[in-house]
């Protein structure tokens, strides 16, 4: 699809295309967990932010599995789409886990407080958020992805860990690793085809969000309006059916 002169390839974010990018990817490159990210070598660091739906991210996962790859998968605990403690959504968390992918934790240092001179305080809430991952999903999260960096002034978090934990924004990865993200729907910068068919980039950090990769060819807003309205149901449907369940009348 094209819009004024740029071409936003709604075409690119299909489960299809997705199979195959994990397909060159695998050829070309050692993919590695992030505890890993100073391994020597031709490595890509496969990484997905979890945003808006955690039942898109499961389906991502099952791919991966089928092709032989493991991902990890940030968490956000503050998502305004999901709850990863409803049990629903819990379930499909643990399963992704079950497929052999590894568990990070999408923070977002807003929840706690907008002020950057606040930082150390803030990072303090990194390990609280961590107990909760194990406490739920038996999972202690080694690596961390800043949610929306450059618009709340965290681009610039150097530190490659903190309390045990890898920074996926850190100095090391930032200056070893190129880049390449789905973010929004499209790509900003490069295309991911591209990067993977031209296979020349030594060291990869792949950013994908599982909610921008549907079955069929979306725009991103619809793909977004995809996961409203699916929750959305679903929250009609249980609500009908614990009325139904406890024999009361359900009251248009
Ligand atoms: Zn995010």
């Amino acid at each position: 699809m094209t819009k004024g002169n740029v071409d936003y390839h709604f075409e690119d974010f299909t489960e299809a295309e997705y199979r195959r990018l994990l397909g060159l990817v695998k050829a070309n490159w050692e993919l590695i967990s992030f505890a890993d990210y100073r391994k020597p070598g031709k490595v890509c660091l496969w990484r997905h932010d979890v945003d808006f739906s955690v039942h898109r991210a499961y389906r991502l996962a099952q791919i991966e599995a089928e092709e032989g790859i493991r991902a990890t998968y940030f968490i956000h605990l503050h998502s305004k789409f999901y709850n990863a403690l409803e049990d629903e959504v819990a379930e499909r968390i643990a399963g992704i886990k079950a497929l052999g992918h590894i568990l990070g934790l999408h923070f977002e240092p807003q929840f706690y407080s907008a002020s950057l001179n606040s930082r150390p305080e803030v990072l303090q809430h990194l390990r609280v958020e961590r107990r909760i991952m194990h406490h739920i999903f038996k999972a202690e999260p080694y690596a961390f992805s800043i949610h929306d960096p450059d618009s709340v002034g965290w681009l610039n978090l150097n530190k490659d860990e903190i309390y045990g934990m890898v920074n996926a924004y850190g100095q090391y990865i930032r200056n070893h690793y190129s880049y390449c993200s789905d973010s929004n729907g499209y790509w900003r910068f490069r295309r991911l085809r591209d990067v993977l068919e031209g296979a020349s980039d030594k060291k990869l950090h792949v950013l994908t969000h599982p909610e921008m990769w549907t079955q069929e060819p979306m725009s991103p807003r619809q793909r977004i309006t995809r996961c409203i309205e699916g929750r959305a149901a679903r929250q009609h449907q249980w609500y009908d059916d614990i009325l139904a369940r406890s024999g009361r009348e359900n009251v248009h």
